[in-house]
């Protein structure tokens, strides 16, 4: 078991997948990220990404002497570009794997009627209840605190002011912040923490003037912060396509939250589908002026903290 909390990015981009020659660097995939915390593997939305990520699970399995795939799942929120890997994710349709599915509620409705939505025929031949796999779904808000201890499988969902919560740092913490700055229902930004290691992971949220200082105090002192970074400044303020209020930040707010809350790296996330990997280098580079240990996302990237 590694020492290191690994942090993997499978899907990096925002809105829908853009395979092809303009996005090789940085991949076309929409956004997934695997976090290893001792025994556990946590992965933080389910865009395509995720598809490659099941195929790599499924092999590590075979070769840790064909055990079952045993993971907890997080949605930030339920739209499409956060789903729409999942009805690919093998290890699903796999019966001896077991998957802990944790997520918001959405309006009145409950994680596992938005996710039977996502892919409920007829636009799907499969509905939740035919994969194979053990699923385990319930809906978190900032009243719980999920912890993750010493086997894969346990996973405990306990409410901050009515459970006793035991805090050796050996135990896998997951705090949520809800963020109101996405349409239409908000999102789950989420902090994991394991051994005074603590991975930020804030995608489809937006600024505001003088930042979200809520985000600040949920994020402050992590040691990266993932955050959403789809429009540069000046499509953000465009005339003619201004991007207000659409749920998504600039690298300057991102950076912004970053220093204010004072992270020890940044990395950009949810691209754009219509920027290149140019535009994205540029992007990156323009970030790093403004907080230095900052990096934009790509597929195949790994920080160990
Ligand atoms: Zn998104
Ligand atoms: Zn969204």
């Amino acid at each position: 078991m590694p020492d290191e909390m690994i942090v993997r990015f499978w899907g990096v981009r925002g809105s829908y997948p853009v395979p092809g020659s303009r996005t090789v660097r940085y991949g076309g995939n929409t956004s997934c990220v695997e976090v290893q915390a001792g025994v556990h593997t946590i992965i933080l939305d389910a865009g395509t990404g995720i598809i490659n990520l099941g195929m790599e699970l499924l092999r590590r399995a075979k070769d840790d002497g064909n055990k079952p795939v045993v993971a907890t799942l997080f949605f930030s929120h339920m739209h499409h570009d956060h789903t729409q890997g999942f009805p690919f994710f093998r290890p699903a349709y796999a019966g001896a794997s077991t998957l802990h599915i944790l997520g918001p509620k959405v309006f009145q409705s409950d994680l596992e009627e938005t996710l039977s939505h996502a892919m409920l025929p007829p636009s799907f031949p499969f509905s939740l209840e035919d994969l194979a796999s053990l699923k385990i779904m319930r809906n978190i808000s900032e009243n719980n605190i999920v912890l993750l201890g010493h086997t894969p499988a346990d996973v405990r969902v306990l409410n901050l002011y009515h459970n006793e919560i035991d805090s050796s740092p050996e135990l896998v913490r997951v705090r949520t912040y809800h963020s109101y700055a996405h349409p239409k229902n908000g999102v789950n930004i989420y902090r994991i923490s394991w051994r005074g290691r603590s991975v930020v992971y804030a995608t489809d949220t937006e600024g505001y003037v003088e930042t979200d200082r809520r985000l600040v105090k949920f994020a402050q002192g992590a040691d990266l912060l993932i955050h959403d970074s789809q429009y540069r400044q000046e499509d953000y303020i465009d005339t003619n396509n201004p991007k207000q209020g659409w749920g998504h930040s600039t690298p300057e707010m991102a950076c912004a939250i970053a220093r204010e809350a004072k992270v020890g790296q940044l990395v950009l996330f949810h691209h754009e589908p219509l920027y290149d990997d140019d535009t994205i280098a540029s992007v990156e580079e323009h970030a790093r002026s403004l907080y230095p240990n900052t990096c934009a996302a790509y597929e195949g990237l790994e920080v160990r903290l």
